[in-house]
């Protein structure tokens, strides 16, 4: 019985989703009385034995190429064979995309139930009961896993990870070399950007701002705080952002520390999409706009007015 947690990576450097699936399943491990390893697949630039600092004993790593690119089929037949020999009883992941392709292909092949998008540690004290969110976040499910091998897909930034000493055992995987039927001969990068799903703090644009020309504010304001950006899904549809910065139901959901809505009506599947972020500012002419009620802090006023004084008190701050 163990505890393996699929550590993700984008050319050869560790993700910051990771960090925190490593420190909670290290806790799963110490609340289950076992030892928590890691795994990790491709080439890496990254040290790997000073993950132990997360309470992790070992860095299964199996360096071939053909894990330089994310591949779900590849991926899932290394961590499952991994899972099987180590004797894992319970597989954590992040909830991302990377980690929400591989757990559910998982738990069809060792037949493991599955919890995605929990957002607390399990309740083990009698069973093994895992919380997530339902309907769009305005509900808990407290799901009970009865299988003999179980997964937990974690939500990102719904755990305080706490690191201490030590390092981890690195061993390598040699035997798993992947044998996709699919080959991934490249991506496409969005560069230069704070990528929405790792960002801590982001700033947000809707209808409200009239067209593409005025996002100009969004991104001042980004670029000064060191945000993302993002938009509602009425704004990419109608292409003055693109698509991947849509967040709501039917795009990202995301949960950073500070969510920064700019002439959003907070539409009901645009907050599903990032109501579990810590701090929201809502910025609307629109007093009786829905966003309000899920605002920790709201400011009634034209953004072609706010936004500039924002843009400029923040720049006076930075200046001292
Ligand atoms: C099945 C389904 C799935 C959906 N999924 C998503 C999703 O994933 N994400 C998503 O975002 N939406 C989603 N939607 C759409 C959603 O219902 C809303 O239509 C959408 O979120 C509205 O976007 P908006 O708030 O930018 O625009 P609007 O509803 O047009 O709101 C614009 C807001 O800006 C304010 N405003 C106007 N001018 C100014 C100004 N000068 N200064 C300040 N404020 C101003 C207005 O008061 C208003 O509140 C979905 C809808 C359906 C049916």
């Amino acid at each position: 019985m163990s505890v393996l947690i699929f550590i993700d990576q984008s050319e050869g450097h560790i993700k910051k989703s990771s960090f925190e699936v490593l420190g909670y399943g290290a806790k799963v491990a110490e609340q289950l009385g076992t030892t928590a390893e890691g795994i990790i697949l491709g080439k890496m630039n990254d040290d790997l034995a000073s993950l132990g600092k997360y309470g992790i004993k070992k860095v299964y790593h199996a360096a071939s190429d053909t894990f330089n690119m994310f591949d779900s089929q590849a991926y899932t037949k290394a961590i499952g064979e991994a899972a099987v020999s180590n004797g894992a009883t319970v597989i954590i992941f992040s909830n991302n995309l990377n980690g929400k392709a591989i757990a559910s292909r998982l738990s069809a092949r060792l037949k493991a139930g599955l919890v995605s998008g929990a957002v607390a540690l399990p309740d083990t004290s009698s069973g093994f009961i895992v919380k997530k969110g339902v309907f769009s976040g305005k509900a808990f499910a407290n799901i009970s896993l009865a299988t003999p091998v179980k997964i937990i897909a974690l939500n990102p930034n719904s755990y305080q990870v706490k690191t201490g000493e030590g390092l981890a055992e690195v061993v390598a995987l040699t035997s798993a070399v992947g044998s996709a039927q699919t080959k991934v001969t490249g991506t496409n990068k969005i560069i230069g950007e704070v990528p929405l799903s790792e960002a801590e703090l982001v700033i947000s644009g809707g209808r409200g701002l009239k067209g593409p020309e005025n996002w100009g504010m969004i991104e001042d304001l980004a670029k000064l705080l060191g945000a993302a950006t993002a938009c509602s899904r009425a704004v990419a549809d109608a292409h003055w952002r693109p698509h991947h910065e849509h967040v709501g139901q039917t795009g990202g959901s995301i949960a950073p520390n500070l969510y920064f809505a700019v002439g959003i009506s907070g539409a009901i599947q645009h907050l599903a999409g990032v109501n579990r972020s810590k701090v929201i500012v809502v910025i609307n002419k629109d007093p009786e706009a829905p966003f309000f009620k899920s605002a920790d802090y709201g400011i009634v006023g034209d953004a072609f007015e706010v936004m500039p004084k924002i843009i400029e008190a923040v720049k006076k701050m930075k200046a001292h």
